[in-house]
């Protein structure tokens, strides 16, 4: 069979031979089929299986590990948060501190922590390349060094305002074990039980069983118990809101209301409560909050 088409402009016939007629029959028939198809498929089909059913199965790892990734994300921004909100806190306790004269707090927010390039002519930034996850990392990896460098540098100043304070009769500044302490065991850490970011808001000193605890000032023992976490744990209260905590103790030697000084025993090393080894976990703190002990010992 020929098909002939005519052409009026030319007037001249134009033949499709049998393979061309039946490729355009094939394919006048295959489209609307197609198109049928495309279109009527039951959309529940579509929905069980998801959108992600469609996609390729590159595409598919792709948009999984991007889940991945936003959920590290999201998880590093939440820790980053949570660091924030400690400095903001410590903001207001020093603002406290330094009284009615001088209320104003130090204002984390004048310096940008991130400096973006500016370009002097002005118009709009146009970065040579986008952002790659790399940058992103990098970006909060510096965002966290400089929180941890502020929270520091708060520590330091918090610390020498008590000592000139009225309370700088009253510091603990005795060090409650004589034995050397693990510096980086204070503030943000992994937590070993855990596995997740953690602020550990005392000083760990590992020590043999045994070894003497003794209490860092003069003071009044408010707690003298064991408890799931801290163990076998004395408190001591030294007065006008400062507190100092021995925890993980095997032996307890002080019950609540004795009157204790500055180097009294007060306690035994040992691995209770929440421990990974025998060790004194030593807090000190300030109406609740906990200040960083590396500052007030050994004076
Ligand atoms: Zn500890």
């Amino acid at each position: 069979m020929n098909i002939i088409f005519v052409s009026n402009k030319m007037a001249k016939a134009k033949t499709l031979s049998v393979l061309q007629t039946s490729l355009l029959i094939g394919a006048l028939i295959l489209v609307p089929v197609l198109l049928t198809l495309l279109f009527l498929t039951p959309p529940s089909n579509i929905k069980e299986q998801g959108m992600k059913a469609l996609l390729p199965p590159q595409l598919k790892s792709t948009i999984i590990n991007s889940q991945v990734h936003l959920d590290a994300y999201a998880k590093e921004l939440g820790e980053l948060q949570a660091r924030m909100m400690r400095l903001d806190a410590q903001s207001q306790r020093l603002a406290k501190l330094a009284g009615e004269k001088d209320k104003q707090a130090p204002n984390t927010a004048k310096k940008p922590i991130v400096s973006v390039p500016l370009d002097g002519r002005g118009g709009p930034l146009v970065l040579a390349s986008p952002m790659t996850e790399l940058d992103l990392q990098k970006a909060i990896a510096e965002l966290t060094d400089a929180v941890d460098a502020r929270d520091e540098s708060l520590s330091t100043i918090e610390a020498k305002i008590l000592q000139q304070s009225v309370l700088k009769e009253m510091l603990p500044n005795g060090s409650p074990v004589a034995v050397a302490y693990n510096s980086s065991s204070y503030g943000w850490r992994i937590d070993p039980f855990t596995g997740g970011k953690a602020f550990h808001e005392g000083l760990d000193f590992p020590a043999n069983m045994g070894t003497p605890i003794r209490a860092a000032a003069d003071g009044i023992v408010s707690f003298a118990e064991h408890t799931p976490d801290y163990g076998n744990i004395v408190k001591i209260e030294h007065g006008s809101g400062l507190q100092t905590r021995y925890a993980h103790a095997s032996k307890l030697l002080v019950h609540a209301g004795d009157r204790v000084v500055k180097g009294q025993e007060v306690a035994e090393i040992g691995s209770t409560g929440r421990s990974t080894g025998p060790h004194l976990h030593y807090e000190i703190r300030l109406n609740g909050e906990s200040l960083d002990p590396r500052k007030y010992l050994g004076n």
